[in-house]
């Protein structure tokens, strides 16, 4: 995708703070944090997100997860952390390709779905 921030990213076109990188994805510090640690992990691939998947990604998926729990201690965030995925309009998604917050460092508040009722 030419007109993505995140494809563009992962070509090195814009500057960011990739603290991890593979063959598959790469990971960068978020650069509005919600959290005291707060990471987005990005497949290289463009999807614009969960719904861009086949059955055939979840190799892709599940490696992108698995090493994330390898990197917990690199990462800061041993103590625990929180993976979301924000998808779609309703989910809150702004930028249109498929990535992982990972949000630790700290105890994190849960928003309560219940106001939402
Ligand atoms: P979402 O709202 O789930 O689509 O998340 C997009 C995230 O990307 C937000 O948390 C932004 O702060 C973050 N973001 C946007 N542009 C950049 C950038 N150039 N470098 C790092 N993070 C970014
Ligand atoms: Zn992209």
């Amino acid at each position: 995708m030419t007109n993505c921030i995140f494809c563009k990213i992962g070509k090195g076109l814009i500057p960011s703070t990739k603290v991890f990188e593979d063959e598959y994805f790469f990971i960068i510090e978020d650069i509005a944090p919600m959290a005291a640690v707060h990471y987005l992990a990005i497949p290289k691939r463009h999807y614009a997100g969960l719904s861009d998947m086949q059955a055939s990604d979840g190799d892709m998926l599940g490696h992108m997860f698995s090493t994330i729990g390898m990197l917990e201690k690199q990462l800061g965030v041993s103590g625990g952390y929180r993976l979301v995925i924000n998808q779609g309009d309703d989910g809150g998604q702004t930028v249109g390709h498929l990535h992982v917050h990972i949000m630790g460092g700290q105890k994190l508040p849960f928003h309560d779905l219940k106001e939402l009722r």
